[in-house]
Formats: structure tokens, sequence, C-alpha cells
């Protein structure tokens, strides 16, 4: 259960300016966790835990600046509740993305290129073997991806695809996925970042 050391429900907190925000926040329901749409800084307040979802990643990072989510959202990460981003939640995570783009909230020592699984690869569907969630394989729905160009030494690979490529890696509590884990029925990694906040409760008690 989604439950801290107090026996609450954990809160997590999913971006909300433009995106997959619904499909994520079906699934922390689904986990027994509550849900929070964050559009301001003051929805941060009292969080647990945090999603990125996927969208528009030259989008949601001008509205996190435009309403001033950056900070915030470090500060949250600082205060160690855990994180996961997913496809442009993995973008706006990286400390670097190819191509000239700024990062927007470094937390994760990896290089990620937008967009580069190709034209013909637009969308597609694999298979993704993730032992941290479990032995049974985790349907991964890409869209539009981005690739992870490069891991450095703080960021640890979870899953490849089926070319050997990252396309979920961690660093500390902050997950990322090039996947949208959201838009199946599995709700392992939600269970997972949940289980996270847990994890963080008992160390601070
Ligand atoms: N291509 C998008 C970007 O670069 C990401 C796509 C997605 O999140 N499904 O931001």
């Amino acid at each position: 259960m989604a439950s801290q050391g107090s026996g609450r429900r954990a809160r997590v907190g999913v971006l909300a300016v433009q995106g997959a925000v619904d499909e994520h926040l079906r699934a922390i329901r689904d986990v027994g966790a509550e849900p929070v749409e964050v559009r301001l800084p003051r929805d941060l307040a009292g969080l647990d835990a945090f999603i990125l979802p996927g969208g528009e990643s030259t989008t949601m990072r001008k509205l996190i600046d435009a309403y001033g989510l950056r900070e915030p959202i470090l500060a949250l990460a600082s205060a160690g509740a855990p994180m996961l981003g997913t496809c442009a939640g993995m973008i706006l995570l990286a400390d670097r993305i190819a191509e000239g783009d700024e990062p927007v909230l470094p937390l994760l020592d990896v290089e990620v290129k937008r967009n580069a699984y190709g034209r013909q690869l637009d969308s597609f569907e694999a298979d993704i073997s993730m032992p941290i969630i479990g032995e049974e394989p985790l349907h991964g729905v890409f869209i539009r991806a981005p690739v992870v160009s490069a891991v450095g030494p703080a960021a640890e690979v979870l899953a490849v695809d089926p070319d050997g490529q990252p396309v979920a890696v961690r660093q500390g509590k902050v997950l990322a996925t090039a996947f949208h884990p959201e838009l199946t029925g599995d709700r392992r990694l939600h269970r997972l970042l949940v289980a996270m906040v847990g994890a963080v409760a008992g160390e601070r008690s």
C-alpha cells in the first residue's frame, strides 16, 4: 500500500501544464496514493513524490519558467522526494540535451537526444525487461521518444530497448523512462515510485 510510516496516503504531484497528465493521475490513484495536479509553486507544498509526464518538452520548459516552477521543483528533489520523468519528462530531467537546448531540471547524469528514434519509428512498442520491478517484462510505448545518448557515472541504467539502448535510468531517487508507463495498465513503476516515498520516510524517522 502507498502509505508512509504515519499511515497517511503518499501525495504524488504531476506537473500539469501540458502533456499526458490524466493518465499519470489515474495510475497514482490505482496504486493507492493521492494524485495532485501541479500548475503553480504552491501546488508543490507537502508533496511526497513528483512526476514529469510526457508531452512536448519545449512547451513544458517554457511553462515551467512562466509559472516559476523550476526552483521549487529542484527544492523538492533536494529534500529527497522521489521523482519520475517519462519521455518529455526524461528530457526535462537530463543534465545534457544534445543539439544545444539548455537543461531544465538537471537531476540525471545523462545526455538525451530528442526525437532521435527516427521518423519511421515515430511511435513503436516493445517489451522491456526491467529487473527492478520484477521478472515480467514491461510493455513500453514509445512516442517520439528521446534516445539516451550517454549515461554518466552518477546514473544507472535500469532497462534497455531491444537494440541495447538505455530506456530507463535512475540516479538516487530520480527515475526516468523514454517510454510511457502510464499508457498501459501496468502500474509497477508507479508502485515503485510510491514505495520509494516509504523508503524516504523511513530514512527520516
Ligand atoms: N518528442 C517530445 C519532446 O521532445 C517527447 C514526446 C513524448 O513525451 N511523448 O519533447
